[in-house]
């Protein structure tokens, strides 16, 4: 009977590195599909800057140099879309980077609250135009295990969208929130909002609902794919309500992994 059961196991053991085989070959799979998406998504991108440049060196080629106003406009043409260029490179280096962002959570402790404190009192400052609030119902101490960094860039992306993205009613409200065991945050607008369609698909890179904002600064439709590809590495998730018209909700979650410094081993409270 050992005999058998030996040779079971064995059988087991086969059975689950065929298993894990498949699974493997299917990821690479995978991954060989998104980086070729990447590809054509990418060269899709610049093909039209590339174009727009292009087409004014060529009538300055032309004839374009020897008149003072059409050598000015050009001039400034192609600067503003080589800018843009520049954005989205820094921007797709970003997301190939929280792609690959491998996190080991015993490594980085962060204590949240300072750290959105900060960035909504910059805010603060540099949009006084805004009417900001700023409803913190965590402790002070509590932690999660993210790198101080990278909360502050995944705050950036959802407050510049919530400024980009506003209306007349500029406002934005920032919470902090223990949920459970997990430690929320949320970024709200009374902006132009989202309409349910297009709600699944604004976290897809290069997505945008609206495509004439091209042509504004930042508008490359990146920032929501970092934010949601970012905080999957940290095992947390982002979640949005929107109705069109009246604004967006983003939150962002993390798991807890310190409540308060004093009695951070209890686990009865709510
Ligand atoms: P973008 O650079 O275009 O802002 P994002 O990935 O950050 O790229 O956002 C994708 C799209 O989702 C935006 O183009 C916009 O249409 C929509 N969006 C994002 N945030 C908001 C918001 N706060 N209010 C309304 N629409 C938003």
């Amino acid at each position: 009977t050992e005999e058998r059961v030996e040779s079971l196991h064995y059988n087991q053991e086969l059975d689950n590195l065929g298993k894990v085989m498949n699974e493997t070959m299917g990821q690479v799979q995978n991954l060989v599909h998104s980086q070729q998406d990447f590809v054509s998504d990418v060269s899709h991108e610049l093909r039209t800057p590339v174009a727009i440049v292009k087409g004014h060196l060529n009538l300055l080629e032309r004839w374009g140099k020897d008149d003072p106003e059409v050598l000015e406009d050009s001039l400034s043409s192609s600067l503003a879309e080589i800018k843009r260029m520049e954005v989205l490179v820094n921007e797709m280096l970003e997301l190939t980077r929280a792609e690959k962002l491998t996190v080991n959570a015993d490594q980085v402790q962060t204590q949240v609250w300072p750290v959105v404190e900060r960035v909504y009192h910059d805010f603060q400052i540099l949009h006084p135009d805004f009417v900001w609030t700023f409803d913190n119902g965590l402790d002070k101490a509590a932690q999660v295990a993210i790198r101080p960094d990278h909360l502050e860039q995944l705050l950036i992306i959802l407050l510049d969208n919530a400024l980009k993205y506003s209306t007349e009613r500029k406002e934005v409200h920032l919470a902090l929130a223990k949920a459970g065991s997990w430690v929320e945050i949320g970024v709200q607008d009374f902006g132009q909002g989202i309409a349910a369609e297009d709600l699944d698909r604004i976290f897809d890179r290069f997505y945008r609902v609206d495509k004439a904002r091209v042509h504004q600064p930042g508008g490359n439709g990146l920032g929501l794919s970092i934010v949601k590809k970012m905080v999957a590495a940290y095992g947390g998730q982002v979640q949005v309500e929107s109705a069109l018209g009246s604004g967006s909700s983003f939150r962002l979650r993390f798991p807890l992994t310190l409540q308060r410094v004093a009695d951070d081993s209890k686990e009865d409270e709510k």
